[in-house]
């Protein structure tokens, strides 16, 4: 039977069941003759005439040996029903039992008191509970908290009545309906009733400060540790804030008494008429403490409705779903929540820990908790969504309704939104219960087009694994508005229709995290519970001297399977396939991933980075100012599992961090397309002029248009005239040629002397016309230049067979930085890649490192120059592949030096952050170097005919296949070089001489003059 508010008078006799209430009151006298502490009151609270003859009854008194921190009890159990009873022991020490008030000798077995009982006869126990750290009971001077097995209990609901016995300044509390306390020799007797079955009781005591109020009728208590009494107010006010809001929502509030009740446990759970809040968690800021309002909703969802664990508790989904969840919502923060729980989901759920929801029965572990709390939070919403607003939360009052002091379960849940929405949500409940994952999406063949009036945007999703039903939100982003719409998925793949007015540029789906799903790694920021999670892994060691500090760090991972190496003996295999540890912030593997970090000072800062060569997989990295901090704050980081970036300071927190990642799953449709207005284009004199403060300069090129090496000569010559004390960096040479490019420009050596001894012929190989009239210029007004590049053979090796391949001599001439982290530059080189695929079997992410490397190096060697150099400016001549969005050359040389600069490009896209400046030279032709025309190859330092292309010269005028070339007019020829040089002072028509060595079958060698008309 089923309890109305108030319609119980139950301060009456027991009807029918006398021989409990005899049977109570004597086992009171014989424990209080027993213990001489208190006698038994025909005042007790007698169990009310409501009470249903269906459930046991279990009635208890209790006394407190405070030097032995013992419980001593006393409980009988009415049996409502004939057969084997089982009574839960547990680890109580039962000191007698007498059944129909004869002794008897029990038979214990696994815990269980099991006995042949009638309906409605009594077994009367005592026993004692001794206080231990994990066990049921606490007794300590400072006081008494009793949960879970502390006495001998029976399976399932029950009705319950408790009196016990105190010292004199404790005050007591449990769930009850009415409490009473009577002056006893050796303390306080408190009794209390409360008149519904419930499956347990608690218990505490202790010096508390009460403060009391009513509501609505409902009394209202604050019992608080007098050091904390100064809340109880705030408390009061918040608990009367929750209870309006509830009663609103889901229903009348059950009781007659409500009391929060500060305990030294942590830390918070909630029984009928209570919640028990751990000081610490009483201390909290109120307004960030969202637990007092979730277990007030508790005193609905689990404490008036019971879960019915056998079947799943879905109690604290709905619970989190309607506290925690809403009050965000209610701040519009409710999607950053739901996104946030799907990241925990990731975060701490994998194969092996994960059970469909149904499973759920109590949060153990982060996994668990992100089942029970997480996703059973996000059935809720999904089933709101689908149902609407307003039948949601009938379907839910009328839940509570019905349910009232009963288990109920999820399908007791699902029968009642069945009837209100009149949908039928069998495979909803069904796929969300009793499935394992979540859906994992995939967009294809997004396509766009005009449409009529409108624009049409069409697209196929797939789900990988089993279809789900789906309802998913899309919008689409147009420069005139959004188009929304949602989208049902119901099957393996489906394709899809929309119209917008504007025109689209770019789909955003989800964007409000409505669906538990998997998410894409643009929305997963880095978070330390992903590197934790992880059984293997690399400990990359700090640098000398530093070992001591991270010791404590080096055993954590260890214990979990991570290997330890000396960041010398990193790899770049390790690097690429591993989740890496990283300790210290100036540990030499953090230059060679991200540049640098900054130095976090005192404390410990963990912070999370994605991997450069794979975004799903994590680096940590682990800065500390000394062993005795590690060691003060390292057991705590397994509790910020959600946050990219942690700092402690004397085992404090000081601060905590989420990193960015994107809003919704986006996917770009088409650019917009911009213009530039014709008559705000600028003379080059012009831009030159406004540039001209910034004290580097990047000029792009394509390395074959002559008008892009115009504009960089014009633009040299232009700051040149401003202020003379410039210098020009170029991609074209490389750092091991730094003296030769001097001695040119200090006319020691000729023209000619300098293309050789640079190897600008094998090493960059334009024509050398492109850029003669730039180094001419600098030569005449001594402008240094300087050799920018790395030398070719390390780019090319680490594009082939990646960093790990290089000697240690090739390494030393590595930047002593690089970042890697760049992902939209990644993108982009990854891009330029796939159109080359070309390259072979080549390694995308060895190509995307020496890029970074030859990026890197020319921004050092800027650098390194501009601070030997401080009163020069430099303009820098590169490919605009290395300056474009400012992503190669520009920002690393920023990370440096913090020096402004701006970035002109030639004929290049007008897109927004692509440049300060595109110039759009006219085509101009150059008097290129004539050529022989022939294919050459260099052996033993002899230059020998490989073949011709077409209408060749040199085939023409009698050269062979075969032949080796000596000298061409008189000079002499060992590389492929000499001849390029040679060909460099000649001019298309003349004629040369050149002389060969042809191979005869039998007569050996010969010599021949060939004349060649270029
Ligand atoms: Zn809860």
């Amino acid at each position: 039977m089923r309890m109305g508010d108030g319609l119980c008078e139950w301060r009456f006799s027991l009807p029918g069941g006398r021989g409990a209430y005899d049977s109570f009151l004597k086992g009171m006298n014989t424990i209080s003759l027993m213990l001489g502490l208190f006698v038994a009151s025909a005042a007790f609270l007698f169990p009310p005439p409501c009470f249903s003859d269906e459930l046991p009854r279990v009635f208890i008194s209790l006394s407190f040996n405070m030097e032995k921190r013992v419980v001593e009890g006393k409980s009988s159990i009415t049996f409502p029903d004939s057969g084997e009873q089982r009574i839960h022991i547990g680890s109580l020490k039962i000191k007698s039992v007498r059944y129909r008030d004869h002794s008897v000798e029990p038979v214990i077995k696994e815990g269980m008191l099991i006995i042949e009982g009638e309906k409605g006869s009594v077994l009367d126990m005592e026993y004692e509970c001794a206080s231990s750290e994990n066990g049921p009971c606490s007794v300590d001077t400072k006081g008494i908290m009793l949960t879970g097995k502390w006495y001998p209990s029976v399976e399932g609901l029950a009705y319950h009545g408790l009196k016990a016995l105190v010292p004199r300044d404790f005050t007591a509390i449990s769930e009850a309906e009415e409490i009473t306390k009577e002056k006893r020799p050796g303390g306080n007797l408190f009794a209390f009733t409360f008149p519904h079955p419930v499956e347990g009781i608690t218990f505490v005591a202790a010096r508390f400060s009460v403060v009391r109020e009513t509501f609505r009728g409902i009394e209202l208590y604050a019992y608080l540790f007098p050091e904390d009494k100064g809340l109880a107010k705030t408390y009061l006010e918040h608990i009367k804030k929750y209870l309006g809001l509830y009663e609103g929502m889901v229903g009348k509030y059950p009781y007659k008494r409500f009391s929060v009740v500060e305990n030294i446990l942590p830390p918070g759970y909630s029984t009928p008429t209570l919640t028990l809040l751990g000081q610490d968690v009483v201390r909290l800021p109120f307004i960030k403490n969202t637990s007092l309002g979730h277990e007030i909703l508790h005193q609905w969802l689990g404490n008036l409705v019971y879960v019915d664990y056998e079947k799943g508790n879905w109690s604290e989904g709905l619970t989190t779903y309607l506290s925690d969840h809403l009050y965000e919502e209610r701040e519009g923060k409710g999607w950053q929540y739901r996104k946030q729980k799907l990241i925990d989901y990731e975060t701490n759920v994998n194969s092996e820990n994960e059970f469909p929801l149904r499973d759920f029965r109590s949060g153990i572990d982060f996994g668990s908790r992100a089942i029970g709390y997480g996703k059973g939070m996000m059935v809720f919403h999904m089933l709101r969504n689908m149902v609407g607003e307003e039948t949601f939360f009938r379907s839910i009052r009328k839940f509570i309704k019905e349910n009232r002091f009963r288990r109920a379960s999820w399908d007791d849940i699902r029968t009642v939104f069945k009837e209100e929405s009149g949908e039928g949500l069998d495979q909803f409940f069904g796929q969300w219960l009793d499935e394992t994952g979540y859906p994992s999406l995939e967009l294809t063949n997004e396509v766009e087009r005009p449409k009529g009036r409108n624009y049409a945007v069409s697209f196929d999703i797939a789900q990988k694994e089993k279809p789900y039903v789906l309802d998913l939100s899309v919008s689409i982003r147009t420069e005139v508005g959004d188009t929304n719409c949602v989208l049902r998925l119901d099957d393996k793949k489906q394709s899809f229709e929309l119209l917008s007015e504007g025109n689209p540029e770019k789909l955003v789906i989800d964007e409000h995290y409505d669906v538990f799903r998997q998410l894409t790694p643009e929305e997963t920021p880095p978070v330390i519970g992903r590197l934790l999670n992880h059984d293997k892994g690399l400990i990359v060691l700090p640098s000398e001297g530093k070992g001591e500090i991270y010791s404590g760090v080096v055993k954590y991972f260890e214990e979990r399977g991570y290997e330890a190496k000396k960041s010398q003996e990193v790899g770049d295999k390790d690097v690429k396939r591993s989740p890496l540890v990283i300790l210290g912030y100036d540990n030499p593997v953090i230059r060679r991933l991200f540049g640098k970090m900054d130095d976090p000072s005192q404390g410990l800062v963990l912070s999370m980075r994605k991997n450069p060569f794979d975004p799903s997989m994590m680096i940590g990295v682990v800065s500390a100012s000394s062993e005795n901090e590690v060691e003060n704050a390292w057991e705590k980081i397994p509790h910020y599992g959600n946050y990219s970036l942690v700092a402690f300071k004397g085992g404090k927190n000081i601060e905590k961090r989420i990193g960015e990642s994107r809003q919704g799953w986006d996917i770009p449709l088409a650019e917009p397309v911009v213009g530039i207005e014709v008559s705000k284009t600028r003379k080059l004199p012009d831009i030159i002029n406004s540039v001209s403060d910034k004290r580097i300069v990047y000029v792009g090129e394509r390395h074959t248009s002559y008008e892009h090496h115009l504009t960089q000569l014009e633009t040299i010559k232009g700051l040149f005239r401003k202020n003379p004390k410039i210098a020009i960096g170029m991609e074209m040479f490389q750092r091991p040629f730094q003296g030769v490019l001097d001695d040119y420009i200090e006319g020691t050596i000729d023209e000619k002397e300098f293309l050789k001894s640079s190897e600008y012929f094998s090493r960059w190989g334009f024509d050398y016309h492109l850029y003669r009239d730039i180094l001419t210029f600098a030569r005449e007004e001594k402008i240094p230049v300087v050799a920018l590049n790395i030398k070719r053979e390390i780019v090319d090796k680490v594009s082939s067979k990646g960093m790990d391949s290089l000697s240690d001599e090739e390494k030393k001439e590595l930047p002593a930085s690089m970042d890697m982290s760049d992902e939209e530059y990644r993108e982009r080189l990854r891009e330029v890649f796939e159109k080359h695929a070309g390259l072979g079997s080549r390694d995308f992410d060895n190509f995307y490192q020496s890029q970074i490397i030859w990026d890197e190096i020319m921004a050092h060697s800027i650098d390194e120059y501009l601070r030997k150099n401080p009163g020069r400016k430099m303009v820098v001549i590169a490919g605009s592949g290395h300056l474009v969005f400012k992503s190669g050359i520009p920002k690393r040389v920023f990370r440096r030096n913090g020096l402004e600069y701006a970035v002109l490009l030639n004929d290049d896209a007008v897109e927004t952050g692509a440049a300060d400046f595109v110039l759009f030279p006219q085509p101009v032709n150059m008097v290129s170097a004539p050529k022989l025309m022939a294919l050459l190859s260099e052996e033993e330092g002899k230059v020998k005919v490989r073949g011709f292309p077409d209408k060749s010269v040199s085939e023409k005028a009698g050269m062979e296949k075969g032949d080796i070339i000596i000298s061409l007019d008189n000079e002499p020829i060992k590389r492929v070089d000499d001849i390029k040089i040679f060909l460099f002072y000649k001019k298309p028509g003349d004629t040369i001489e050149v002389r060969v060595l042809r191979k005869r079958f039998l007569f050996g060698d010969r010599e021949l003059s060939v004349k060649v008309t270029l």
